[in-house]
């Protein structure tokens, strides 16, 4: 027998609020209650992931779980902000306990590592798809936006963007898997939301923004937002050993172009680079804010497509990223 919805809801959901002392009420009632600290604003994102659009079919549990929290966190760290609840909608096909226990292993040992707390949602029959909506808390006035890079600033780049893009494309067998594939399939199934690193760039980043749809085309949603330009240099690009062996000619293409990475994009004044901090997350000088509009890509980038990133409503002309790889899955 399948579970129904409230005992479904009861048994896989209703405790993971329990790890904040400043959750009031959480799963069970019709809205959960919070008591945010005082000085603090509160930092709101929602993120859905769809089967066949952010995720290919087939894809685990446990993955879906993890990367569904992870893409909010995500947010998260790029304003700065710490963690603190979130909200799950779920539309599932059916009520299928096996697929239940591996989506909450993964969303649950995320959250609980990342002090958030689960305090309510909705759970719907229908396509699979999850919604999750996060808050965070960030000292008044401290939040990291997008719109405070200045010409002259230099811009930063964390952990080896790329990776996950490939690592989709060998989940879809369209690149090889070699041993080096497995770090990253796994940068793609469990992406690692730079929540450390966001936190301690507040009052040292003039701008972040978190890499979703591929770095060239969100330093350039970076650079709108500050009304500024940007120059990206290729030689300087972290492309990482494993990504090289894997996607071979392509690897330069996929770090500027490939979407889901998670990384944090920043940009920092001169006289701020000492501050940046060691957390064990490689953090790379890839180019520079100078004045003007639009991201200028200085050296050869081999390989065919545009650099533009993933847009939903625009997949035609911009089909380089780890979404567009896979064909017809969107
Ligand atoms: P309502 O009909 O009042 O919206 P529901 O029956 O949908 O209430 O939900 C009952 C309780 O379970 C609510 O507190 C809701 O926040 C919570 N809930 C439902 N689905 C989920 C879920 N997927 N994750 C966490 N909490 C959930
Ligand atoms: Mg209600």
């Amino acid at each position: 027998m399948p579970l129904g919805e409230f005992e479904l809801i009861q048994r896989f959901f209703a405790s993971a609020g329990a790890c904040r002392d400043d959750v009031v009420l959480g799963v069970g009632d019709d809205a959960a209650l919070v008591v945010p600290p005082p000085g603090v604003e509160i930092a709101l994102a929602a993120d859905a992931i769809v089967e066949g659009v952010h995720f290919p079919a087939g894809l685990d549990a446990e993955a879906i779980g993890h990367r569904v929290l992870a893409v909010n966190l995500s947010d998260l760290a790029a304003m700065g902000a710490e963690p603190a609840w979130a909200l799950l909608s779920l539309t599932l096909p059916r009520s299928d306990s096996a697929w239940l226990e591996g989506f909450t292993r993964g969303l649950d040992a995320l959250a609980r590592r990342s002090g958030i707390a689960l305090v309510g949602g909705d759970t719907t029959s229908g396509p699979l798809a999850a919604v999750v909506s996060v808050a965070g808390l960030v000292p008044r006035g401290q939040a990291l936006r997008r719109s405070g890079a200045r010409p002259g600033d230099w811009i930063y780049v964390s952990g080896a963007p790329g990776e996950a893009a490939a690592g989709l494309a060998v989940l879809q067998g369209s690149l090889p898997r070699p041993a080096a594939a497995e770090r990253l399939v796994s940068r793609f199934r469990l992406p690692e939301p730079r929540l450390a690193l966001g936190n301690a760039l507040r009052g040292v980043a003039s701008a972040c923004i978190d890499v979703s749809d591929g770095l060239a085309a969100d330093l350039g949603k970076l650079c709108a937002a500050s009304g500024v330009g940007a120059r990206l240099e290729v030689a300087s690009l972290p492309v990482s050993a494993a990504l090289v062996e894997v996607a071979g000619a392509d690897a330069t293409r996929l770090c500027l172009a490939g979407g889901d990475d998670y990384e944090l994009l920043f940009a920092v004044p001169g006289d701020r680079v000492g501050d940046l901090p060691e957390l064990g997350v490689t953090l790379t000088r890839i180019g520079r804010v100078v004045a003007g509009a639009g991201v200028e890509i200085v050296g050869e980038v081999r390989g065919e497509g545009p650099l533009g990133g993933y847009d939903h409503f625009l997949k035609e002309g911009r089909t380089t990223t780890a979404r567009g790889l896979g064909g017809p899955s969107q």
